[in-house]
């Protein structure tokens, strides 16, 4: 079982707290699907779910996706971009581009 370390339980983003819950499962209502994360910018949480996110490195992931979702909704560019497939593409274009950034300030590139 992964190690329950970094697991922030708020962040702030545009100077708004978000709660981070973690859920053994996480599901969008309307879809029934198991998610590994969601984010509501309504309500300011991000769920991430403990049964997808098998590792803590999969997990702190995750969690950079839904604070990306979280700070394209709270500077307004969910409106603008204005379809959830296209945000999820920039979303994960922007995963996987900026968490390299984290493993060179962890030392490891
Ligand atoms: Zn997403």
């Amino acid at each position: 079982m992964a190690k329950k370390k970094n697991r922030p339980s708020s962040i702030f983003i545009k100077g708004t707290p978000f709660d981070i819950i973690y859920e053994d499962v996480v599901t969008d209502g309307d879809e029934k699907e198991e998610l590994y994360g969601l984010t509501d910018v309504q309500a300011l949480w991000i769920k991430i779910s403990l049964s997808k996110n098998t590792t803590e490195e999969l997990l702190q992931k995750t969690l950079f996706h839904e604070v990306i979702h979280a700070t394209l909704g709270m500077g307004g560019q969910g409106d603008t971009i204005g379809d959830e497939k296209i945000e999820e593409g920039i979303v994960v274009c922007l995963e996987n581009g900026l968490w390299q950034l984290m493993d060179f300030r962890k030392g490891i590139l």
